[in-house]
């Protein structure tokens, strides 16, 4: 499902942004390390491909 952009805090992590909830990459993000918004980074290729 597509949600609002969210992406990841922690510094390790790639420098993308998600919009899906469904997204294997995105769902690996801790809710703790999940920030909304794209942070400024490009949307990820698993997001990108979902549509
Ligand atoms: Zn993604």
């Amino acid at each position: 499902m597509k949600v609002r952009a969210y992406h990841s805090s922690n510094i390790s992590d790639p420098d993308v942004h998600h919009d899906h909830d469904d997204c294997v990459s995105g769902k690996q993000i801790p809710s703790y390390n999940k920030v909304s918004g794209t942070g400024g980074y490009p949307l990820c290729k698993i997001c990108k491909n979902l549509g």
